[in-house]
Order: structure tokens, then C-alpha cells, then sequence
């Protein structure tokens, strides 16, 4: 069965009824992008800007940013969601120093940072756009909370987008904290498609530190509580392209049940997307 899989690793996955599934991979680097193709992988669900860069000591320009991108998309060849910096919390950022908190993950992170930074973000989302000329992205937000978050992020956006003519960027956010779950339906008017990321997600339903490996339950596959938040944000966004990049992807066995909820994205670390993509197959609705 292994050889099998990897032997179709590179063609696109179907359900036994047909729906096709993409099979994406993370990326937090240039390796990750080339260990990607060579996997199979039909894009990538994730790129991890804040790991990306975090060797930088100074914020990369929209220009540095965008060769970046570009170089990840054409490695890839195939669609990118880039997310916006998800500073804070248990990813620091080298060149945007945080306010001290008592409590990070619980503090200003992802894209709650950014209301303090906006000239980072937008110098970020210019970068973004840049690249989305050359290659296909999509660009999503970390983090959300709210609806209000995603109309400023998008005020910020149209501006960097204006004098670059037109470019096609489909808009997302990362849905990973329970309200931004339960609350889903209120997004719908103000996103292409969502990612569910099921790591922060799991840490924040289950008050269970992701970084605590006492407590972390990462891979959620047996609590229900987070198989109802990824129901509710299926239910919540009917028609809107539903992705899952946590780690829950990376579970073979949680693939059937995240397909027939709605997920028609999968995004999973290089390695396992051969078997994703098996799993997929396998899947009768
Ligand atoms: C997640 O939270 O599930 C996710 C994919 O993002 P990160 O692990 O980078 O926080
Ligand atoms: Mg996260």
C-alpha cells in the first residue's frame, strides 16, 4: 500500500465519489518548498512568513519579500496561501518586538500585533501582492478573532494593492480560535475562503498550552469539542473553499470524517502528503 501511494504521489487525489481533494504542504522555507514538489505536494495550504524571514534582523522589504515568494511558488509550482506574520505567542519575530504580557498566547498575537505595526503589515501585504502578479497566491490572516479584524486588515490591503494595477489575490483567514468558529457565518462576506488550524484551535478549546507537552493534545483527534468547531466552521461557510493546514491533516485516519464536513484543502507536512492523497481515495461519501 506505501508503494502505492507514493507511486500516484504526484497525481491529483479523488474521492471514491469523485470530489477532488487538494493535497498541499506547509512551508516555512525554501527547503521545505523543494521537499513539497518532490512529495507531490499541489501547493501550499501554509507559508509560514514569520519562520520564513526569522533569520532577519531588520523587516525584509516588499521587494525582498516578493522574490521570496515568487521563488516558493515556481519551487512549488502551484498556488500559495502566504499568511501574514503571526507574531506573538510561541512564534517571536526578530524584527517586531512584542508588548510584555503575562500570558502570550493569550495576548497580542497573529494578526492583533499588526494594528500596532501597520506599516510592517502593510509593506508585508505589498510584498504579498507584488508576487500574486507572478504566481499564484492567495494571502490569509492569523489569529482572527473578529470580523472587525478582517475589514481592517482588508482597509490595509486595498491600499497596498492601489498603484499596483490589477492583481488576483483571494483573501482568507486562519480560523483558529474558537469564536472565530463558532461565529463563522459572520465571515462569509469578508473572505474567499478559510484554514482551519487545528493546533491553535485545539490549544485554545482545550485551554491546553501548545507548547506544553504535559498538556498538548495537537492532534485532536479524539476530542470532540474540536471536531464540533470544525463542523460549525464547515456549516458556517457553505460554498466557501475550506481548507485544514493543523496538524489533524497530517492523521490519515481523520481524513474521511474532515472530507465529508466540507475540507476540500488539505495541507500537511511534505512527507506525508503521498499518503494524504491515499487517503483520500479511499474516501466513499
Ligand atoms: C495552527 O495553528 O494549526 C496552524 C496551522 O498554524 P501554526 O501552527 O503556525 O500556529
Ligand atoms: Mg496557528
Amino acid at each position: 500500500a506505501a508503494a502505492s501511494a507514493l507511486s500516484r504521489a504526484h497525481e491529483p487525489a479523488y474521492t471514491l465519489d469523485g470530489r477532488r481533494v487538494l493535497v498541499e504542504a506547509n512551508v516555512s522555507s525554501l527547503a521545505d518548498a523543494l521537499a513539497a514538489a518532490a512529495a507531490g505536494a499541489e501547493g501550499s495550504g501554509v507559508v509560514r512568513t514569520e519562520i520564513l524571514f526569522a533569520a532577519r534582523r531588520q523587516a525584509p522589504t516588499a521587494e525582498e519579500q516578493a522574490e521570496v515568494y515568487v521563488a516558493l511558488g515556481k519551487t512549488i509550482g502551484g498556488p500559495l496561501s502566504i499568511r501574514t506574520w503571526d507574531a506573538g505567542g510561541d512564534k517571536p519575530v526578530a524584527f517586531f518586538t512584542p508588548s510584555r504580557e503575562p500570558n502570550p498566547a493569550l495576548g497580542e498575537r497573529g494578526i492583533r500585533t499588526m494594528r500596532k505595526a501597520r506599516d510592517l503589515f502593510a509593506e508585508q501585504l505589498r510584498g504579498i501582492a507584488m508576487a500574486a502578479r507572478e504566481t499564484p497566491i492567495r494571502v490569509m490572516f492569523p489569529m482572527v478573532t473578529r470580523p472587525e479584524e478582517v475589514s481592517w486588515a482588508r482597509g490595509v490591503l486595498d491600499e497596498a494593492l492601489a498603484g499596483l494595477g490589477p492583481v488576483e489575490l483571494p483573501v482568507g483567514i486562519m480560523v483558529e480560535v474558537p469564536a472565530a468558529a463558532i461565529r463563522a457565518a459572520d465571515f462569509a462576506g469578508l473572505v474567499d475562503f478559510v484554514s482551519i488550524g487545528t493546533n491553535d484551535l485545539a490549544q485554545y478549546t482545550l485551554a491546553s498550552d501548545r507548547t506544553n507537552a504535559a498538556v498538548s493534545r495537537l492532534s485532536s483527534l479524539d476530542d470532540p469539542a474540536v471536531w464540533d468547531l470544525i463542523e460549525l466552521t464547515c456549516r458556517g461557510l457553505p460554498g466557501k473553499p475550506i481548507a485544514v493546514c493543523g496538524s489533524i491533516a497530517n492523521e490519515p485516519d481523520a481524513v474521511a470524517r474532515l472530507v465529508s464536513l466540507g475540507v476540500s484543502e488539505l495541507s500537511v507536512r511534505p512527507p506525508m502528503v503521498a499518503q494524504i492523497k491515499q487517503a483520500v481515495r479511499q474516501v466513499s461519501e
